[in-house]
């Protein structure tokens, strides 16, 4: 057991503090860190007593805001233009490229990250790695294997899918992550489209499939995300009982009203399309052209989502193609660039509301007493420019468990 002294303490002074709660930033705050965990966020004047020997730093002129969240990524996919060749990688050396990529999106200011689909249980062994302090990474909430009914398509990322036909099935399927050590499952509810057979408006596993893996983790207290493109594939979902609806893609008004209803977060992945765009000789054509044939509704359909109040929450799906791992910030940048948040609400969407989005929010998300010391230190208001988030050269520092990285 660790025993918290008053050398342990760190005060972070003069600084500008986005708390993640309150809308407006906090002009001469501080925070101190006892341990591992916040003791006081706000207002300088406000912190009653300075604990005797604790180690000061100014950070005067400086941005602190809470450790960034990716809802969606895949940790051992590399982000190779052609996704097939994510198979021709051996999964030893995939999980050592899996741990260095950990650190680079930890480097980049993303504190905590949920993996929504891994091959072969490398997600478990990267965050075994990561907690033992082998190596550096962010929190890693991991889904092991993406339950997916059988369908043509899987055999494009071998070792991702567990497949499963039938509710029995299911929920066999939904034991097995569980036991190997998931945290939250992650269901296909319609196609994909980054494999040549997938047709991402067509639905896939049933609702009734669905909700026999949704009650497997509810026992558990963990959640379902769905992977889900067509409308009548997230409506299937939402009935289910799902957390997060992935990409929205196809989402049309009955989706969103059952969505809001349900109060279901979304995890829209839109940044990715602009990489697709950038290097468009590269992208296998059948993936080029259902990204494309789905790109121009999407802006409206993720504007229409917000503006229904349905929650935003941030997600990269990082290891796809050319979406590299310390990149995330991007998708940030995404939504105000094109109107879709405002500054605050981007950032919120990676923050306060990604937290909430994956039962993370007793710990992570705000920069309140009690929870996790994540924060990052900036050298320029995100909410002014929020490209300041994706500069490296403006991430003046990352802290994970109140430890610089
Ligand atoms: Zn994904």
């Amino acid at each position: 057991m660790t025993t918290i002294t008053h050398q342990q303490k760190k005060l972070f002074t003069n600084m500008t503090l986005i708390n993640g709660s309150n809308p407006k930033p906090i002009k001469d705050a501080c925070l101190l860190v006892s341990g591992q965990r916040i003791e006081f966020a706000g207002k300088k004047n406000e912190l009653d007593t300075i604990p005797q020997s604790c180690e000061t730093i100014d950070c005067q002129g400086q941005y602190m805001i809470p450790g960034l969240i990716d809802c969606h990524i895949h940790l051992d996919l590399h982000g190779f233009g052609d996704t097939y060749q994510e198979n021709l990688v051996e999964d030893k050396f995939r999980t050592l490229r899996a741990a260095t990529e950990m650190e680079n999106t930890l480097k980049a200011g993303f504190t905590t990250v949920r993996s929504v689909g891994s091959v072969n249980g490398i997600d478990f062994a990267v965050k075994a790695g990561i907690e033992q302090g082998l190596v550096q990474g962010p929190r890693i909430l991991a889904a092991g294997k993406i339950i997916s009914m059988t369908c043509s398509g899987t055999e494009y990322f071998d070792g991702m899918y567990v497949l499963a036909d039938g509710c029995e099935a299911c929920k066999k399927a939904a034991r097995e992550q569980l036991r190997d050590g998931a945290d939250m499952l992650k269901v296909m509810a319609t196609g994909a489209v980054m494999n040549p057979g997938g047709v991402p408006g067509a639905p896939q596993l049933d609702e009734d499939e669905i909700r026999a893996v949704v009650e497997e983790g509810n026992k558990l207290g963990c959640h379902t995300a769905a992977h889900a493109h067509g409308a009548q594939g997230i409506i299937n979902a939402v009935r289910a009982g799902v957390r997060t609806i992935e990409h929205g893609t196809m989402a049309d008004e009955a989706a969103l009203e059952i969505m809001a209803k349900a109060g279901t977060f979304l995890v829209p992945t839109m940044s990715l399309h602009d990489r697709f765009e950038a290097h468009a000789d590269e992208i296998p054509p059948f993936m080029l052209e259902k990204g494309r044939q789905m790109q121009e509704a999407y802006f409206g359909i993720i504007k229409k989502a917000a503006a229904m109040g349905i929650p935003i929450a941030m997600g990269t799906d990082a290891g796809t193609n050319y979406n590299f791992h310390g990149l995330n910030a991007a998708e940030i940048v995404f939504f105000v660039k094109h109107d879709i948040l405002t500054p605050e609400l981007a950032l919120a969407s990676a923050t306060r509301v990604a937290a909430q989005a994956i039962q993370m929010d007793h710990e992570v998300g705000t920069l309140e007493p009690g929870k996790w010391a994540d924060f990052v230190l900036l050298d320029k208001n995100p909410l002014e420019d929020i490209r300041t988030l994706a500069d490296p050269k403006a991430i003046l520092a990352v802290y994970k468990d109140g430890e610089k990285i």
